[in-house]
């Protein structure tokens, strides 16, 4: 069975919409569709902003704001950022579809070394061994 507390009276809830500390009232208005109306029209009586704020009042403020500045140089940078790194995606993935020969003849096993490559006579035996 549970326990209802009774509404609590207007002028209470008045008083706790002035700012008086009473957890009773913020606790039932929380679970009290009836109170929470009542405090509303106390609000609306007493002129006190709405709550809420007004959806068509915050689109209106943000339509009006100036973008941020530097934003389209920003945005403009993204984008050619955007398109270089397509560009070298596109040339990697072009690599990786050309035949297995031709990118072991781009690419040299050991390209990091100052050394030049050296010549292998038997490529072939070379490639075995590695296989295996
Ligand atoms: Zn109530």
């Amino acid at each position: 069975m549970t326990l209802r507390l009774p509404h609590p009276r207007r002028r209470r809830l008045a008083k706790w919409l002035a700012g008086a500390e009473d957890v009773v009232i913020a606790a039932h208005v929380e679970t009290c569709e009836r109170c929470a109306s009542t405090l509303e029209e106390l609000s609306i009586e007493a002129g006190l902003p709405d709550l809420e704020p007004d959806p068509e009042l915050g689109r209106a403020i943000r339509e009006s704001l100036p973008s941020p500045e530097g934003l389209n140089e920003r945005v403009m940078q993204r984008i050619a950022e955007r398109e270089r790194v397509e560009q070298e995606m596109s040339l990697f993935i072009g690599l990786i579809s050309l035949p297995k020969d031709a990118v072991e003849l781009m690419m040299p096993p050991v390209p990091e070394t100052d050394d030049p490559p050296a010549i292998d006579p038997a490529p072939e035996d070379h490639q075995r061994e590695e296989d295996q």
